[in-house]
């Protein structure tokens, strides 16, 4: 949703240098969200719409009829319609429609008029929402969600004018009138030369200022997800910035529709739970049938030393309870007809395979690699059925054919194999008809892939501050209350706060916590000191959740004496502890993971390939080679750089230096070559080696460098450029 609420402005504009088009501009305010914009380059450039803005749909075929109920409007307000050269600049004001010149209007009656136009659009407004019956014919023909710009005279100011806006592909947002209390929509011109007051408690560092219009409220701000921040006024806003590309990507609902859809990729968190401290925004956008977390203990405590930069640790049996389980979901769309010249069917394959070793572990947590009994004889296959689609509920192993097809002509089988690394269920088989086909050529295989967390798994609350997961803590040596034997789900490093500011978080805890203990919601949405009344009540959002505390027997300041669960003894100090939301993010090890013993190789440079998908390794440059140097650690380098690498032996004569120069003579040709041998290698059956420069085999030398410098003096020779290398035997 939050896709298709942003704006970006285009990629002319991220080329340019300067920062100004990426700044927040007056008339942006209330319509693009300050806080929803990804950080890097796209910066201020990719924007989000706000909650209340709306963008005015165009109505091309109303244009004629708003338009004459525009002007008959302002023609009872002293709309004059004479030709452009007759008005008088000193005592008219132009008046245009849509960038059209409609007529002009006696200056000293226009702020009347703009008055009674905003007062009609609201009117306009009421009854289109119903809350009035009757409406006044004149204001039937003024659309609501027009634009009323008005530029009085200023010396270098901009031209002068009264300016109307009725068309589609306009932004418009609601705010109060202060006199009439009526919902008016406006446009983002006319909202810099309005007085709009903002609900901060105090007069908005303008005061006397006479406001007009009063913003409906403090979240108007914000866009969808900027929104369910929870205390996202406490934050330092990079991190709200964070959150908001995180939300992105959690782990939850992503749909109601599962068994319908057929994703691409789609992951699901198996356990979510409504947060019990949300915004105002939370029940509004009907999140919870979109839960895309859990309720976490979490303390606040350096545990041992895996905690350390932002990795945490999770309580084990936590996780084995189900916190943060989750599942991906993959469709494989096999279409047979698109197979030219070959009447493919989905049939049970003729040919017939091993069977399978029983699987080990439960949930086919261990489900063994390579499955296949080999003492026993060939099966047919125990997923597919007759119909050549495999049975739901089936597990399926790395390589292991789950569907298959026949060629109803020529009687060739085809199979599929199932690709990647993990073990996948097959969730559902949908077979796609093709209207007057009666065969089935088309079916969507839908694989669920078990993703429950693993170290390395990352996680988030909602103010930023992700984490990776660590360790699996049993749960006997967690360190637990020494009041209530609570022990927490989840550890954080305090050291993750101080430099990050995010003290949103930390009152989520303690307004967790207190949610928690009496069994009900918190709200968290933010700016709510601003709404109520002035500042005097600021203390007042963490003095009730405080007493609450107090009142359930706990300490009002969220802390509370922990015990370690290895050693036995009591913390010398309290350790925060209270109840934090968490989100799964779907950057997870199995997708990432990368290991190579060995693999494919490039066949023209002989070094291992790059590229997870195909089994290939990481790339170590010059920058890793340096650090190793640095580390002493030479040895290792070796390994990495060239025995691990393009290992490769090959002769060289030690006298000119030249790889290129030698060459194998087998042992009949070497006579015949007329060349005297002084070193004979017996070892091998593979002739002598001579330097065709030196037409000697004395001083050829077997040595070992990687392929690639053999290669690059191959290349170098080719452009009759000499490499000669000094070698000291
Ligand atoms: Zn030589």
């Amino acid at each position: 949703m939050s896709h298709f609420r942003s704006i970006h402005r285009g990629a002319y504009f991220a080329e340019l240098r300067t920062t100004a088009v990426r700044k927040l501009l007056p008339e942006s305010w209330g319509f693009m969200c300050p806080v929803h914009t990804p950080d890097g380059s796209p910066c201020g450039l990719l924007n989000h719409l706000t909650t209340s803005c709306i963008v005015v749909p165009n109505e091309a075929s109303k244009e004629d009829r708003i338009e004459i109920g525009i002007i008959n409007a302002l023609s009872m307000v002293g709309l004059v319609r004479k030709d452009i050269k007759d008005i008088d600049p000193d005592h008219d004001t132009l008046v245009q429609l849509d960038a059209k010149y409609i007529g002009s209007i006696k200056t000293r009656d226009i702020s009347s008029t703009v008055s009674y136009l905003r007062m009609m659009k609201a009117e306009k407004l009421a009854f289109e929402l119903g809350q009035k019956t009757k409406i006044d014919e004149l204001c039937q023909g003024v659309p609501h969600d027009m634009e009323i710009v008005y530029f009085p005279y200023k010396k270098g100011g901009i031209f002068p004018g009264m300016y109307l806006f009725s068309q589609g592909a306009r932004m418009v947002r609601p705010v109060r009138q202060r006199s009439s209390k009526a919902i008016e929509f406006i446009g983002t011109l006319e909202q810099s030369m309005m007085s709009i007051h903002c609900p901060d408690g105090g007069d908005g560092g303008s005061r006397g200022l006479k406001f007009t219009h009063e913003e409906l409220g403090p979240q108007q701000m914000l866009s969808v997800v900027a929104s369910l921040t929870p205390y996202s006024d406490f934050n330092q806003s990079p991190r709200n910035m964070y959150q908001c590309q995180m939300a992105k990507q959690t782990m939850g609902t992503a749909a109601q529709a599962l068994p319908h859809r057929t994703d691409n990729k789609l992951y699901r968190l198996q356990t979510p739970q409504t947060p019990i401290v949300r915004t105002q925004r939370y029940p509004i956008y009907s999140m919870d049938e979109f839960p895309n977390g859990t309720n976490a203990v979490v303390a606040v405590l350096a545990y041992t030393g895996y905690d350390m930069e932002d990795a945490m640790i999770l309580n084990k049996s936590s996780v084995e309870r189900g916190f943060a389980h989750a599942s991906l979901y993959k469709t494989e769309s096999i279409n047979l007809s698109k197979e030219k010249g070959v009447n493919m069917q989905f049939k049970s394959s003729a040919r017939k395979e091993r069977p399978r070793a029983p699987p080990k572990g439960a949930f086919g947590a261990e489900y063994p690699r390579i499955p296949v009994d080999q003492s026993k004889q060939f099966v047919e296959s125990p997923i597919i059925d007759s119909d050549g689609l495999p049975r739901v509920g089936a597990p399926v192993w790395t390589g292991e054919t789950y569907y298959s097809a026949t060629d109803t002509l020529t009687g060739k089988s085809k199979t599929g194999k199932l690709k990647g690394e993990e073990t996948a269920v097959i969730d559902q088989v949908a077979i796609v008809g093709h209207g007057k086909q009666n065969e089935i050529t088309h079916a969507n295989i839908k694989l669920r892939f078990n993703r429950n967390p693993v170290i390395g798994d990352k996680f988030s609350s909602r103010h930023g501050q992700k984490g990776v997961l660590s360790r699996l803590y049993d749960d006997v040596d967690m360190p637990f209350s020494e009041n209530s034997g609570m022990r927490p789900d989840l550890l954080i490093n305090p050291h993750a706060f101080p430099s990050r500011m995010t003290i949103g978080m930390l009152i989520e805890s303690l307004t967790g916590k207190s949610g928690a203990l009496k069994g009900s919601f918190v709200d968290s949405s933010p700016f709510q000191s601003a709404e109520k009344a002035c500042g005097t009540e600021e203390l007042s959002i963490c003095q009730e959740f405080c007493d609450a505390l107090e009142t359930a027997g706990f300490c009002k300041t969220g802390g509370e004496t922990m015990v370690c669960g290895v050693s036995g003894e009591i913390f010398q100090v309290d350790t925060y502890i209270g109840v934090v939301y968490y989100q799964r993010l779907r950057h997870m090890v199995s997708d990432k993971f990368q290991v190579r013993s060995t693999g494919p190789i490039n066949p023209l440079t002989r070094q291992p390939i790059k590229g997870r998908k195909f089994g290939g390794g990481i790339r170590f440059g010059e920058m890793e080679r340096d650090s190793l140097l640095a580390h002493g650690a030479a040895y290792l380098l070796h390994d990495r750089l060239h025995s691990c690498s393009d290992y490769h032996v090959t002769d060289i004569c030690c006298k000119c230096g030249l790889l290129v120069s030698t060459q194998n003579v087998p042992h009949s040709a070497s006579t015949a070559h007329g060349v005297h041998a002084t070193r004979v290698d017996t070892s091998s059956s593979r002739g002598r080696t001579i330097c065709r420069v030196c037409e000697s085999s004395k001083y050829v030398e077997r040595i070992a460098v990687p392929y690639v410098f053999k290669y690059l003096v191959s290349e170098l020779a080719a452009m009759n450029i000499r490499c000669s290398l000094d070698i000291k035997v």
